[in-house]
């Protein structure tokens, strides 16, 4: 991990963000957490002292901007970039409103433009940087009932691709990581729903998600983790442009 020594993490506090986070901290890097909500950042970063917590919406180009800032002054320029922050709603697409539709796509892909952004002309100038996009398998296959999501997720996944393009010879590495089901608060919450509208049992949802995995298991937020620092280290350095499926085989 030579020089890299900062990251950012967004949705850092929880899932599948904290793993990432602690992950980078293992690996030596001060990491910059945030989410909107300073609770779940603090709690977070009572177990890492390498965990700096600041509230910022990703939705916000100036409240990315202060965070970007604050972080900068404290710890140095950001040289890892994890685009983390996420939403799910789901829906029969017919039912989609338009509003939950803009949402989906302003945190999942406007949010992810705008959490990268900031950093691309410095790590440029300094010819060292690593881009890791939390995507998902929802961005390289289509679900039903999550329109928006998949939409938003293949929409990161163009991103991802462009920026790879155009930092290819700036020593920066741009790539998307595309988990299965992880085991967080977020497929807690998909559970309950599917229990709410199908009347099946938890466990059934639960087993229903758990078959889309052909190693009929959820993935840990860890290994998403490992995933991520492994990008981030020096001998993954030709690595750029792609989207890493995480999901025991479901996508490749
Ligand atoms: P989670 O536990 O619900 O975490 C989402 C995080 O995003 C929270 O820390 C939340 O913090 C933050 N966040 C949401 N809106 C934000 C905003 N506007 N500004 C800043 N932060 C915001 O979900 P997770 O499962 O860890 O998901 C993390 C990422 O993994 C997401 O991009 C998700 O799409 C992706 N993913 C998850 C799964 C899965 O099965 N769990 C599978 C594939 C991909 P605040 O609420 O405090 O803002």
């Amino acid at each position: 991990m030579t020089g890299l020594r900062h990251a950012l993490v967004t949705g850092g506090g929880s899932g599948v963000g904290r793993a990432i986070a602690h992950a980078l901290a293992d690996a030596g890097m001060e990491v910059t957490i945030c989410g909107r909500g300073m609770e779940a950042l603090e709690a977070a970063a009572k177990e890492y002292s390498r965990l700096h917590p600041i509230a910022a919406d990703v939705t916000d180009a100036a409240s990315i901007a202060s965070l970007y800032k604050q972080a900068e002054l404290e710890r140095g320029a950001i040289d890892v970039v994890v685009a983390n922050a996420g939403i799910a709603i789901s829906a029969p697409a017919a039912k989609v409103s338009l509003e939950d539709w803009k949402r989906t796509l302003d945190v999942n892909l406007t949010g992810a433009f705008l959490t990268v952004q900031p950093a691309l002309s410095g790590m440029m100038a300094r010819r060292s940087g690593r881009i890791v996009f939390i995507a998902s398998t929802a961005g390289l296959k289509g679900y039903g009932y999550v329109a928006p999501y998949v939409a938003s997720k293949h929409g990161v996944i163009g991103l991802m691709r462009a920026l790879a393009a155009e930092l290819a010879r700036t020593g920066v590495t741009v790539n998307a990581v595309c988990p299965g089901y992880v085991e967080t608060e977020m497929l807690e919450r998909s559970v309950e729903r599917i229990v709410e509208k199908t009347g099946r049992t938890p466990d059934e949802a639960r087993a229903g998600l758990m078959a889309c995995n052909p190693q009929g298991r959820f993935i840990q937020p860890e290994e998403v983790g490992s995933v991520v620092r492994w990008l981030c280290s020096d001998g993954s350095a030709s690595v750029t442009g792609q989207a890493l499926s995480i999901s025991g085989g479901e996508t490749w």
